[in-house]
């Protein structure tokens, strides 16, 4: 592929503005080299600013997404992706969030162009475990764990009951919730099935992945060995 469409599809602007790039002298190689549009270059050596290109195929991060973002590409108000480099909007394949969390959920969002890698995380039968902090506007009436964990809980307009989950107490109002699926507004659904209202939501866990290092609205890409926690 041609230098200039293997770095438009990944998103660093239209043929013709990566043209400019090239003329500008702001694509080298690995020692700073200038490349030119027709040069037969290694994806790994190529530099755009002096930074390496974005991976072609699997492009997977990780996200702390703060309260008030949307997981959307195009609604009113702030979203995910405007907390990412422009490119990863225009990508071709696009960087899609895998599932959703609520506008007002924070915690680990995962976002990757790999459609494979993205069914086998939200598949149910991946039945990947998603752990919820939560803090609730009432006190906790002591019948959830064993309601929870019972695998018959029903949600309305839902065909089947919930998985098991688990519900760790850790205060009145506080507990860590662990589901293996992911239905709508499913933890609030749960808990206003309990009679309670979640106040606050935060997902602190994905598999194996957590948001060690990241800061509220920080990002990083993820390396094999962060996918091989996720399964
Ligand atoms: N469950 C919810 O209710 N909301 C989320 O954002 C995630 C899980």
């Amino acid at each position: 592929m041609k230098l200039v469409k293997l770095i438009a599809n990944l998103g660093y602007g239209s043929r013709k503005q990566v043209q400019w790039l090239f003329r500008e002298g702001r694509v080298t190689d690995a020692d700073g080299e200038v490349l030119y549009a027709d040069d037969q270059v290694a994806h790994e050596a190529i530099r755009v600013d002096g930074e390496p290109l974005d991976p072609p195929v699997g492009l997977t991060i990780a996200l702390s997404k703060p309260r008030g973002v949307t997981c959307s590409t195009k609604d009113k108000g702030r979203l995910v992706y405007d907390l990412l480099p422009p490119r990863f909007r225009d990508r071709d394949p696009v960087l899609s969030t895998v599932g959703r969390l609520d506008r007002d959920t924070s915690g680990l969002l995962l976002l990757t162009d790999d459609g494979l890698l993205l069914h086998r995380i939200i598949s149910p039968k991946a039945r990947l475990p998603k752990v919820y902090e939560v803090e609730l506007a009432e006190d906790l009436r002591g019948d959830e764990v064993a309601l929870f964990s019972s695998g018959t809980l029903m949600l309305e307009s839902e065909k089947t009951p919930l998985l098991p989950a688990e519900l760790e107490v850790l205060g009145p109002r506080n507990a860590r919730l662990v589901l293996h699926e992911g239905r709508y507004h499913q933890v609030r659904r749960m808990f206003a099935a309990a009679g309670n209202h979640v106040q606050a939501l935060h997902r602190s866990r994905v598999g194996g992945l957590g948001l060690e290092g990241l800061e509220e609205g920080q990002w990083r890409q993820l390396g094999a060995a962060d996918l091989e926690t996720l399964f």
